[in-house]
Formats: structure tokens, sequence, C-alpha cells
């Protein structure tokens, strides 16, 4: 299995550091509004790397974090009059809800910033004593130039940065480059107690520290979206390295951005979507399968054509899978015809073919295209007369490879509402027959299905939970 590694600049065959688990740090948002469908590109494509390799028989852990204090979410809190935990756990809620609609699994852990200020407090003191960091006037800086590797993930120079940088005449740094890692609070802010001052840590810093704590020193993959390589992911590997003595992630993944109609997505240009937004106008599922079309390091464009071919695409995959589970139901039980032990080959091949594409740095735009040619196999060779177990294992190959993407593909445990109707008035009579241990059955068939019934004066009436 072979991944591009921003850090070498190479494909790279996966060693774990530990054999048969994968451990896995990817930055998760800064809580202050509804996520937009940019951020929904990291979440959903790192979910997919992460199913594939549970699909490979890795145990993963797999690290998210939320984070919850900065200035915008200040901001934001005082523009409203409200307490900032009240904006954070809004947010967060709201950002656990996309994630659900788009089928992201949720982190083995989803740590908050506000809750880990002791460990960051400690990943500073060590700094400090180890000679990468000093304190002025409250504030903690990280001495950038005490760090051998800076530059190492992003391929930049220190001394063009420093070139670059801007020195305002009040500046209490050193150095130009160097960063905070503590800074004390403004009136009015969030703060914690810590030797240097009443304050908040700097972004970077809470990163390295939860990656520690969940992880340990040294992780096998960090993973967001390219805006972050300078100088959000370059300044955690200094302030890990520095501190634990240690390499800290082994390879490095970056999702390159989504732009809308060819543009930058910004409010400013009014080009700028939620989750939600889209999700109202399209299933969400839609959303997740239009991101997997395109290679997760290429840039991909957003736009109402490219979500409608999207949806149709999906349902073509849907289709597919209904047609081979009504195929199922009266296909014989036979022995495989010489025909369709070829074609048994040909759904091999594919799968294989998924999972080389897959293995190539997880080129999902290829997966799909082996399950397209699946379903297209499929619904040449495949008829009433097929065998049940060329019916039953296409459909069962063509629903999991689905699933490693994250898409759900099979409609048919969901009833529909003939069937529900039905069940309805088996229950009404065997009320009728006083059979009140069948009517309980029934309800509770239909409740395990998510359908909820009411009886009301004018009848049964039911809802989908
Ligand atoms: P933020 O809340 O800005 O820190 O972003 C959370 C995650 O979304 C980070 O991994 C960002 O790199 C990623 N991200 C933000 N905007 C985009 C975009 N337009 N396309 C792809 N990823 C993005
Ligand atoms: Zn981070």
């Amino acid at each position: 299995m072979k991944l591009y590694n921003t850090l070498t600049k190479k494909k790279e065959e996966f060693k774990p550091l530990e054999e048969g688990k994968v451990r896995m740090y990817v930055c998760g948002p800064t809580v202050y509004n509804y996520i937009h469908i940019g951020n929904a590109r990291p979440m959903i494509m790192f979910d997919t790397v992460r199913r594939y390799f549970e699909y490979k028989g890795y145990q993963v852990n797999y690290v998210s974090n939320f984070t919850d204090v900065d200035d915008k979410i200040i901001k934001k809190a005082v523009e409203e009059g409200v307490p900032t935990t009240e904006i954070t756990k809004r947010y967060i809620d709201a950002v656990k809800e996309d994630m659900k609609n788009l089928n992201v699994k949720p982190a083995t852990t989803h740590p908050l910033a506000t809750q880990e200020i002791d460990g960051m407090i400690e990943m500073i003191q060590t700094l400090i004593e180890k000679g990468h960091a000093y304190e002025k006037n409250g504030t903690v800086y990280f001495r950038t130039r005490s760090f051998d590797g800076y530059g190492k993930l992003s391929k930049k120079n220190i001394d063009d940065l420093e070139a670059g940088a801007r020195i305002a005449v009040s500046e209490e740094k050193e150095d130009p480059m160097d960063f905070v890692l503590w800074k004390p609070k403004k009136e009015g802010e969030p703060y914690w107690e810590s030797p240097w001052s009443e304050g908040r840590p700097g972004w970077h810093i809470e990163c390295s520290v939860m990656s520690k704590k969940y992880l340990g020193d040294q992780i096998d993959i960090h993973a967001g979206g390219e805006d972050l390589i300078f100088p959000h992911h370059e300044n955690e590997i200094a302030q890990s390295e520095a501190a634990n003595g240690k390499g800290f992630a082994k390879y490095w993944l970056h999702n390159g951005f989504l732009n809308i109609d060819n543009k930058k997505m910004s409010k400013s240009l009014g080009n700028f979507f939620t989750v939600r937004e889209v999700g109202a106008e399209y299933p969400y599922e839609v959303l997740r399968f239009f991101m997997l079309n395109v290679h997760y390091r290429s840039p991909i464009n957003f736009s109402r054509e490219l979500m409608e071919s999207a949806k149709n695409a999906l349902e073509r995959i849907k289709n597919a899978v209904s047609n081979l589970a009504f195929l199922l139901e009266n296909a014989p039980e036979r022995a495989l015809t010489a025909e369709e032990t070829e074609f048994y080959k040909t759904i091999l091949e594919k799968k294989e073919k998924f999972e080389a594409a897959m293995d190539d740095d997880f080129n999902t735009a290829d997966a799909v295209a082996a399950i397209f040619e699946m379903v297209k196999a499929a619904n040449t060779s495949l008829t009433a007369d097929s065998s049940k177990q060329v019916i039953a294992d296409t459909k069962n190959w063509i629903v999991t490879l689905s699933n490693v993407l994250g898409v759900d593909v099979d409609t048919k445990e969901e009833l529909l509402d003939n069937d529900i109707e039905k069940l309805i008035q088996d229950r009404q009579d065997a009320r009728k027959n006083r059979d009140f241990k069948k009517a309980d059955e029934i309800r509770d068939l239909l409740l395990e299905k998510g359908i909820i019934l009411e009886d009301t004066r004018e009848g049964v009436k039911w809802k989908r939970a």
C-alpha cells in the first residue's frame, strides 16, 4: 500500500509503527460557525482512508480535535452576547450532526483544546527547559532557530522566510520567525492560570499535545487540508520533535482545496456554502459521492452540474443493487455454468482493480470507476436465470466496496411504504384476534426498522424515526 508523503514528496510504502495498527491524527475544525463544504473534504476523504485501512484489517486509532478556543470564537460570542462555551457547544453539536449525515464515522477520540490545557502547559514547560522556548511579558514564544529541521515539511528555508517577514518595532520576539505558544488574556477573554500569565494557548501547541496524549509521541499519519502545511504543521513538527526528542508523524497527508465554479470559495464572492445548505438541496450522500470522484490531493470543483452527475451516478449503482436484490428472490440454487465461472472471474478482477486503486495513494476516483465496471458487468450479464450464488456475491461486492467509500447503496433493507402498510394491517388483524403477542412483535419489528407507530382516534399513523 503506497501513500504520498508531503514530508518526502514521494509515494512511499506504508509501514506502520506497530504491526496491524494505524495511529492517525486529523486536524479538526475551529468551532464558531456551521462547517462549509471545504471543511467537509478532509473529513470525508480521511474517513475514507480510515475505512480502507479497516477493510484491510488494520485497527485504526483515529483522533480528530475540535479547536474550541480561538479569536473567531471569542468574536462571535461577543457579537451574540453569550459565553464562548455556548458558541462552541452549539457548533460542535452541529459538526457532529453534519458528520453523521455525511456518514463520517466518529473519531476514536474527539479531544477539545479547552480540556487539554494542563498538557499544553506541561509541553511548553519542557520546551522552555530544553531551551526551545522563552517567556517575555507573559507571552511564551517558540525559538524557531533552535529547531534544526524547521522547514522540512513545507520545504521552506528559514532564512528566506525571515527575509519576507515583517518586523514590528515593538516586537518582543528574539526572531521574527518565533511563534506563540502561550499568550496573556485580553479583557473579557476566557483564560487559564499558567506559570507565565493568565492566558490561553497558541493554536499549534494544541495539536502537538492532543496527538501525544491520545496516540503517543510518534504516530503513523497526520493529516489535514493543504493550507495547514505552513505554518500549522511545520510548527507542530518543531514543537513535538523538540519536546519529545523523537520523530513525530511518519506520513503527512494533505487534501487539495475545494473551489466553487473554479473560484476560491469566499463569503465576499457570495459563493460560500455550508454543508447544511447543500444538504437541503441534495441528499448528503451525493455530496460525499461527489468528493470521491476526484483524488484527494487534486483541487475539486463544486458546481451544480457536477453534483447532478454525481447524483445520477449514485442512482445508477443503487438501481443495479436493487435489481440484483429483485433477481435474488427467485434465483435458482445450482452450480455455476462455465459462463458464470468466467463472469465470476471478471467480478473478482474488478474488486482487485478497486483495491489496486486504493492501494495507490487512495485513488478513490479509480476505485469508483472499478465499482461502475462491476455494475455494468452485472447489468449486462445477470438475469433471472443466473445462479443465486453469482447474483448474491456480485451484489455483496458492490455493496461492500461502496461501504468502504462510506456510501450505502443497499436500499433493500429499507422498508417501502407498501410493506409498512401491510405490516400495520397484519398488526390490526392480530389485535382483532386478541393475539397481542403477535401485535407487539410486529410493532417491535417496525421499530427496529425505524418506523414509529402512533395509535390515534382516526386509526394507526406511522412515521420514520
Ligand atoms: P479550519 O476550521 O479553517 O481550521 O479548517 C478545518 C479543515 O478544513 C482544515 O483541515 C482545512 O485545511 C480544511 N479546509 C478549509 N477550507 C477548505 C477548502 N476550501 N477545501 C478543502 N479543505 C479546506
Ligand atoms: Zn492541527
